[in-house]
């Protein structure tokens, strides 16, 4: 065998995610590895705390970017805040919030599950419902932007509703974090993760993660111990703090920190507010021209999410021919359905980098293109 160097197109990335990554972002992951212990590392981490401190919208001391994808935060959160025996009241309105359940049960804990329909917000009604029912529970878990359906849900008054019954509030905000409004400290959010990936506009494979002061005293609570060693964040509480103590947990991954923090540099110069109205804008472009084409959103108007539109295949539309012709033709990737969604829609992403003008007209085209073909 005669190997070659990998040199992958240049794709313009409107799925899930990952999204489009800035020529800064690209850059900033080829400069000089260095030692994960290195002052000047440590130094560029206590940065990235103070950037997803303000991504994030709050104070909380323990911020940081797990070494792992979104799947690894969500899976964070809930090894060290659930134990077995516990109730957790987990909404489910899509794979997500699905995957969220699968979490709670290999804990031996007890999932109460509150379903709301594919493509909608979850229903705050039977949210209530359930926390009545149930007053021993001592979690709510839901998805605030369900990547599978393109909906949003009302995360700020289910966070009301979870502490007026006195559960702390588990949230996905993957799609979330830097693409609509989230303000963890002001809605009282408990335990929240992201990924690098999407809204971020940085490679893949970090997840940032938050827990206010009720969720790391739940943590230090404890009355078993927590079943994944890496995962445990009692641990790496340690390696993230700051003045010196840092000390070694596992080997960072240096260069995608580096995309990391100049993502969150760029999130930070334009300024969470000029960032989420710019993915407004760019989403009601994109429905403006995707109604032109009589295509039609699974999602009702007001629940919909403008970083991932879940649009309806047109009838006698072959689906994977029309995504190979838009990747072959026009270096485009948008997404398939998810799910119960799988055949039947597609996901247009307008995430970080991703939503901009450009993007909506090519994308706007070559779909023109692709089904009159
Ligand atoms: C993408 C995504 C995840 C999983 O993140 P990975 O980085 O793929 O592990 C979890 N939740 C939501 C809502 C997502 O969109």
């Amino acid at each position: 065998m005669n190997f070659q160097s990998f040199n992958p197109p240049r794709r313009i990335l409107m799925g899930p995610g990952p999204s489009d990554i800035s020529p800064e972002v690209l850059a900033s992951l080829s400069r000089p590895v260095i030692g994960h212990l290195d002052p000047l590392f440590v130094g560029m981490m206590d940065e990235v705390k103070a950037l997803l401190q303000y991504a994030f919208q709050t104070k909380n001391e323990f911020t940081i970017a797990l070494s792992a994808p979104g799947s690894a935060g969500m899976e964070a959160c809930f090894v060290n805040l659930v134990e077995a025996g516990d109730k957790v009241i987990v909404c489910r309105n899509g794979v997500f919030g699905d995957r969220m359940i699968q979490n709670v049960t290999r804990i031996g804990a007890e999932a109460i599950v509150v379903d709301s329909p594919w493509g909608r917000a979850v229903e705050i009604d039977k949210v209530e419902q359930a926390l009545i029912a149930n007053p021993d529970a001592k979690f709510v878990a839901f998805v605030h932007a369900e990547t599978s359906t393109g909906a949003v849900s009302d995360a700020k008054t289910l966070c009301a509703l979870a502490q007026k019954h006195h559960c702390l509030t588990i949230v996905d905000a993957v799609t979330s974090l830097g693409g609509i409004e989230l303000k963890v400290d002001e809605w009282g959010i408990d335990a929240i993760y992201s990924g690098s990936q999407k809204c971020l506009s940085c490679v893949p494979g970090l997840s940032p993660i938050s827990f206010s002061q009720k969720a790391v005293d739940v943590i230090k609570e404890r009355k078993t111990k927590i079943q994944s060693w890496f995962l445990d964040q009692s641990l790496v509480m340690s390696y993230w703090s700051g003045n010196g103590k840092r000390s070694y947990h596992h080997t960072a991954p240096v260069n995608s920190l580096y995309g990391l923090h100049e993502s969150l540099v760029q999130l930070h110069r334009e300024g969470l507010e000029n960032r989420i109205k710019r993915h407004k804008i760019q989403h009601e472009a994109l429905a403006e021209g995707l109604a032109k084409l009589g295509i039609e959103f699974i999602v009702p108007k007001e629940e919909r999410l403008p970083q991932l539109n879940a649009i309806y295949i047109p009838e006698g539309i072959d689906d994977v021919k029309v995504r190979h012709y838009l990747l072959n033709k026009y270096n485009l990737e948008i997404g398939a359905g998810l799910g119960d969604l799988a055949g039947k829609a597609w996901r247009i992403g307008l995430m970080g980098y991703a939503a901009r003008s450009e993007n909506v007209i090519l994308c706007l085209a070559a779909l023109e293109d692709a089904l009159n073909q």
